[in-house]
């Protein structure tokens, strides 16, 4: 198989879960029988086959930046080596996300996995996690995955309060999330991530600094915690309306924010994106590789891929997408190559969410040089126009201050809503030029 392969990661979807939590607006299915969700496994790996074949036909120019700086490990990696990666390497990682993948019978996970160092490319330093829900775990079942190749588990665990589990529909308690990392650890992996939420219905900062606790003693590489964000349609949604719940207030949620950012630092978590939290720079490398804008392929019910400036998203419900894989027709149901203007966007927003924010000398390199003396005007002017302090520009570094980034989301839409950006790329007719 050749080096050259036009992804740096792969994402794997399997929507389907035990049963579904209130608060969860992913594309994902309780109570699916085996045998459906077997069908669907197998129209996977049909997909994986024909994905592979069509990206057989591009093949760039050789190019061993990538490796030189994958070899030099993930701080250089992140540093300096993924502006190499646009189109010119083999998986960096592998990502099976859902739903529940540990959910699936450890065969079928081992059996895909297997079906893709077939027919992709795949570093041999690759990341390859699994998302899991501690309901779902033995020792054996992580063995196996351990032994099929996986080398990184993302644990759902969202809290250690099991009154609170209860209430969001979580299927497992504190104990069994507890029971998880050790059997993880036994089984041989090193790099673990746990899942946290904070703003959950009832929570107090208390309640919230005791599972923060409770999580460092597991001294997991890796922390994310995500702030509650209700989805219209949700049980959540209509639990709130109705008054059964109540969510914590704003000032309750600084404080949880505070809380989080003094144990996590003092612990030696270092936060290198809005909601992420690694020690000894165990980053996730696969979403870096989103941040970075970097491509990657997607396959599975409703994933998204974004090759070569194309956003392609794949047929969403599992029975149709399963129907179609395994027919070999076509499974995307969407696709858009993207303006430069709303590259431009998404580089920002992305790119921003870091810590160490954006290596400008990149950005300029992926845009036409016709642009950048007006966005460069513009960034100077977006950045005096912010309250001070919020967006900041040292050297090549663009980045948010630890201010800006708890305001981030409004910085972003700011940024989405900036009439004259629109005006710059417009003035320029500068859409023919697409890279
Ligand atoms: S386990 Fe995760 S994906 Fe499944 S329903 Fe709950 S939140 Fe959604």
């Amino acid at each position: 198989m050749t080096a050259i392969f036009p992804a740096a990661a792969l994402y794997v979807h399997i929507p389907f879960c035990r049963s579904r939590c209130i608060y969860c607006d992913f594309n994902t299915y309780g109570g699916v029988g085996e045998a459906e969700r077997g069908r669907y496994h197998r129209a996977l790996l049909q997909d994986l086959n024909a994905s592979a074949q069509l990206l057989k036909t591009y093949s760039p120019a050789a190019d061993t930046g990538l490796q030189h700086f994958w070899m030099a490990g993930p701080r250089a990696f992140l540093n300096e080596g993924l502006k190499y990666a646009h189109g010119r390497s083999a998986l960096k990682s592998i990502y099976f996300g859902g739903g529940t993948p540990s959910y699936a019978p450890a065969v079928w996970l081992s059996e895909i996995l297997d079906g893709i160092k077939k027919v992709f490319p795949v570093d041999e330093a690759a990341e390859i996690t699994f998302e899991a829900n501690p309901g779902t775990l033995c020792p054996q079942k992580l063995y196996l995955f351990r032994q099929a190749g996986f080398n990184r588990m993302s644990l759902g665990v969202q809290s250690l309060d099991d009154k609170l589990l209860h209430k969001i529909g979580r299927i497992h308690n504190a104990c069994e999330a507890v029971q998880a990392v050790s059997m993880a650890r036994r089984a041989g992996f090193d790099n673990i991530n746990l899942d946290l939420i904070y703003g959950l219905p009832g929570q107090t900062e208390t309640v919230w600094r005791t599972t923060l606790q409770g999580i460092i003693e597991l001294r997991p590489e890796h922390i994310s915690c995500y702030a509650l964000s209700v989805e219209e349609g949700t049980p959540l949604e209509k639990k709130l309306a109705s008054g059964i719940m109540t969510l914590p207030g704003d000032d309750e949620c600084e404080a949880m924010e505070n809380t989080r950012d003094a144990l996590l630092s003092a612990n030696g978590y270092r936060q290198y994106e809005i909601s992420n939290y690694a020690r000894d720079g165990k980053y996730c490398i696969h979403n870096l590789i989103y941040w970075n804008n970097l491509p990657y392929l997607g396959v599975g019910a409703g994933a998204v891929s974004y090759i070569n400036g194309w956003r392609m998203t794949r047929q969403k419900l599992p029975d149709r997408y399963a129907e179609l894989a395994a027919g070999g027709m076509y499974v995307c149901c969407e696709g858009e190559r993207l303006s430069l203007l709303s590259r431009w966007r998404e580089y920002l927003m992305l790119g921003l969410r870091t810590v160490d924010g954006i290596n400008t000398e990149y950005l300029w390199e992926r845009f036409p040089k016709a642009l950048h003396c007006e966005l460069k005007e513009w960034l100077q002017s977006f950045c005096a126009e912010l309250p001070p302090g919020l967006l900041k520009a040292e050297g090549r570094r663009l980045y948010l201050s630890q201010a800006g980034l708890r305001l981030s989301n409004e910085i972003f839409v700011r940024i989405l809503e900036d009439g004259e950006l629109a005006h710059i790329f417009r003035r320029h007719n500068i859409d023919a030029l697409r890279r």
